[in-house]
């Protein structure tokens, strides 16, 4: 796939801003890195965006719609060395991965990409005026150093948590706490934010991963500024202070989701739904506006059989019309078992299960949906946010603690399902850190017709309406997304 229209190499007119979009290869990195080579393209930037082989196969939905919208956008596929760093043959995505045990030699892999990178943007034309790449990608600015143009960074956080994760960083806050649970306070932020270690980011070590993270974060603070997933009017106070504690330009171009105008681009976005659309639709067709909750926990989080069991029977006691997305399937067979033993017959008229990959965006924009139970990932609350609908928080691991936060007490837009403990990711632990009881709560508790869940649904009926308006006309990151366009625009015209 390759540009359309392309400009004459070496034509003298003045030439667009050509972005170069590096994505790290997980669902929660690359959608929006996807969502965001649209609205540039959009706007009149051309834009290369980096992949691998099965990434791209993943992609299919995307380069459809972009194609069937001319826009400016080629997708530039680098064979992925799976199998020098140890890792099994098409093992190019972090949800592949067995264990966490292979996230340094998949991060080491992705760093292998550099020389094949450079080389292919050493040759391309209109030569690359800007390089985003995922805060992961630090060795991305070496390239961006030997092309002598500037590198953003993209972190999938929130303003909210950048902040935070920039604070623990920085002041090693972390160091020294043996203790998970120890509260740590974050002075400097804010607003008041204390949290126990292991619910910050940063706080799971895995052996050989610490100096890269360190490089990760040397490289971030050298980079020339950062690109946000978010918008001004949801996170002004925070956006500020960032600016403020780095030093670094911000660019709030979202919500990146917004970029999709119809179901079919929202269906197929991140990869091809496992379940028939026309059917989900007819079935979400069929319940009441606002009477359905919808349960997803996103790409990576792997939910233990006991605690799907625990959060099955607490959905059949709310009595509520769900959708409840389900990934274990393959991986723990006696879950499978368990809903054919008798509960999807028990919920059948009202309950629907996906296993695998769930059309997540179609779905929260139906206007049956009435609650989004999510592990919060700040892709699906900022997607939960578009779509004016209230939440349930449940968070797993890494920032998800902090967007809770985000949620509940600031934007009082989710109540907390009240998570016990942090799941890691990639562990098999077996407790129950939700009971039954509590899900039973939370979903009569936001689904009902209560004060306070009324309040919520109107908070974010009210972002959900900010949210469109910041990418309209004048709005302020359509405003952003042309100033970054025109900033990179002009610093390439300079130079050349
Ligand atoms: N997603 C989806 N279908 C699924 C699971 C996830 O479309 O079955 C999308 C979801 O809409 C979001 C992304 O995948 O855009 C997940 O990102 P998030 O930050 O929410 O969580 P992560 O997967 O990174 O933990």
């Amino acid at each position: 796939m390759s540009f359309a229209g392309d400009q004459q190499r070496g034509s003298t007119t003045k030439t667009t801003a050509h972005f170069v979009l590096v994505p790290m290869m997980a669902q929660g990195h690359t959608i929006p890195m996807t969502d965001l080579a649209c609205l540039l393209a959009e706007h009149g930037a051309q834009v290369s965006l980096i992949t691998t082989p099965v990434n791209a196969a993943r992609m299919a939905g995307f380069v459809a719609g972009v194609e069937e919208a001319s826009l400016p956008v080629q997708l530039v596929e680098l064979p992925f060395p799976a199998a020098e760093f140890g890792l099994s043959d098409g093992c190019e995505n972090l949800d592949m991965l067995q264990s966490t045990e292979h996230i340094r030699d998949f991060i080491k892999a992705c760093g292998a990409l550099q020389e094949p990178l450079a080389a292919r943007l050493r040759q391309e034309w209109p030569p690359p005026s800007c390089i985003i790449s995922d805060m992961m990608h630090w060795w991305t600015s070496d390239i961006a150093r030997e092309l002598g143009i500037p590198r953003l960074t993209f972190s999938g956080f929130c303003t909210f948590a950048s902040l935070a994760r920039d604070i623990i960083y920085r002041d090693n806050l972390l160091e020294n706490l043996n203790d998970e649970e120890e509260i740590v306070k974050l002075s400097g932020f804010p607003t008041p934010l204390e949290l126990p270690k292991a619910r910050l980011p940063g706080s799971l070590r895995i052996s050989g991963v610490e100096q890269i993270r360190e490089k990760i974060y040397a490289e971030e603070m050298r980079s020339d500024g950062k690109i946000m997933n978010s918008f001004q009017e949801l996170e002004i106070l925070y956006i500020e202070s960032y600016k403020q504690a780095t030093g670094k330009k911000v660019w709030t171009v979202g919500p990146m989701c917004l970029c999709h105008r119809d179901s079919n681009t929202m269906a197929a976005r991140g990869n091809k739904a496992s379940l028939d659309e026309p059917k989900c639709l007819q079935w979400l067709d069929s319940n009441k506006p606002g009477s359905v909750i919808f349960v997803s926990f996103g790409s990576l989080v792997s939910t233990a059989p006991e605690q799907l069991v625990e959060l099955g029977l607490g959905l059949e006691a709310s009595n509520r019309p769900f959708i409840w997305v389900i990934k274990a399937g393959n991986k723990f067979p006696e879950v499978e078992e368990w809903l054919a033993d008798g509960f999807e017959e028990r919920v059948k008229d009202r309950g629907m299960i996906i296993r695998g990959w769930a059309p997540q965006m179609m779905i929260l924009w139906h206007q049956a949906i009435g609650g989004f139970m999510t592990h919060c990932g700040w892709n699906s609350i900022i997607e939960g946010i578009c779509a004016g609908v209230p939440m349930i928080t449940w968070p797993h691991f890494a920032e998800q603690f902090l967007n809770e936060k985000l949620v509940v007490d600031h934007l009082k837009i989710g109540m907390e399902v009240g998570v016990k403990g942090v799941t890691q990711w990639g562990s098999e632990q077996k407790e129950v850190k939700v009971t039954r009881n509590a899900v039973e709560t939370a979903v009569s508790t936001l689904m009902n017709d209560g004060e306070a869940a009324q309040e919520m649904r109107m908070r974010a009926k009210d972002f959900g309406v900010k949210a469109r308006r910041a990418l309209e006309e004048e709005g302020s990151s359509y405003n952003n997304i042309r100033l970054l366009i025109q900033e990179m625009g002009n610093k390439q015209n300079a130079s050349g």
